[in-house]
């Protein structure tokens, strides 16, 4: 398994990503070449102030949040819609193999079941979702058309298949050789035991503000690696995994769902930024709220990971994590884009 949370160099705190130099070259000082300076400005709903930072466009969980923002930017970058651009961000992470924890070549369940979550929502509240979805490689997109064209928001298991089916999606085995290779050690000395620890998930949870202030958020998993079948986590549920609120900010987690969960994650971390908390701030303060449940419940937090990404209606963002580890990739208005490593409460 690629060690994903334990490596030195992620305690450094803000490293340039590689597309650092292409990504400006796009679109150095603005959105687009010929784009004016008001259109730039951000309506500052909340009556922050002046503005003391360069908004952020596109904001996404872990390394592979990079890729996710490139995408995103590249419709951006055209005047896109922020829904389209944070869709198209996560469809990348979704139909990469070697990603082990989104979509296609995602660990199985127990079971070696590939199941997915996801969900989309935007600015006004309009919200879609898909859970214990199998075979279809861009859950994403099964949700934002649950979004558009049913009048519901959730749809989970055969039934959202049977609905993405007759969308037009394509049927598809997930299980790649490598995560079926995998599960295959797991299971010989696992007593079929499902664990959390802090390197069998990841989700792709993005937030993406576009150049006429709209948000929109995404999330999209394989949820917990040899999970129960049926195991639902956090990423499908608008207000855990995910929430936008136009008027004051979106949030995404990654981690532990079942703590997200508890606490209704996301929805804490922007009804914070409502009360005034900067986007790091309500992040943290969500964290400090999922540890607090933790350690009433005398479990033993040495082995997991929680963490939060917000975006405040303006542009100003923050993460927070419970632990050491979470990276997360960073768009500027502009297209600079960084690799950076949240701040957390515990070593
Ligand atoms: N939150 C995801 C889940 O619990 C996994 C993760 O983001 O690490 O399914």
């Amino acid at each position: 398994m690629k060690p994903k949370h334990n490596n030195q160099n992620r305690r450094t705190f803000l490293r340039k990503s590689a597309l650092a130099g292409a990504l400006t070259l796009m679109g150095v000082g603005g959105w687009r070449p010929n784009q004016s300076r008001a259109n730039q400005r951000s309506s500052n709903p909340l009556g922050l102030g002046a503005r003391d930072f360069v908004p952020t466009v596109a904001l996404s969980t872990w390394r592979f949040g990079l890729k996710a923002n490139a995408e995103a930017w590249s419709v951006l970058s055209k005047g896109g819609k922020s829904l389209d651009a944070v869709e198209a961000g996560v469809r990348v992470v979704e139909a990469d193999p070697q990603e082990r924890s989104v979509g296609y070549g995602g660990r199985p369940d127990r079971d070696g079941h590939v199941t997915l979550d996801a969900c989309i929502m935007d600015e006004l509240g309009n919200a879609g979702s898909v859970a214990f979805l199998q075979h279809i490689m861009h859950p994403i997109s099964v949700a934002r058309a649950v979004m558009e064209r049913t009048p519901h928001i959730m749809l989970c298991g055969s039934g959202a298949l049977e609905f993405a089916l007759r969308e037009g999606f394509k049927k598809q085995n997930l299980l790649t050789a490598e995560s079926e290779a995998e599960w295959r050690r797991w299971m010989k000395d696992a007593r079929y035991t499902p664990v959390v620890n802090i390197e069998n998930h990841d989700t792709i949870g993005m937030l993406v503000r576009d150049e006429t202030g709209r948000l929109s958020g995404a999330c999209t998993t394989s949820g917990m690696a040899w999970k129960l079948h049926g195991r639902v986590g956090d990423s499908p549920l608008i207000g855990a995994g995910l929430y936008v609120d136009g008027q004051v900010g979106a949030a995404t987690a990654t981690g532990h769902g079942e703590e997200v969960i508890r606490i209704a994650g996301s929805h804490l971390v922007v009804e914070l930024m409502r009360q005034g908390r900067t986007a790091e701030e309500a992040c943290r303060e969500a964290v400090n709220r999922a540890q607090a449940m933790f350690v009433r419940r005398g479990r033993d937090l040495r082995d997991t990971q929680i963490g939060f990404l917000a975006m405040r209606a303006d542009g100003q963002s923050g993460a927070f994590a419970l632990r050491p580890g979470f990276s997360y990739a960073r768009t500027l208005v502009g297209g600079q884009t960084e690799l950076l490593d949240a701040p957390f409460l515990l070593n």
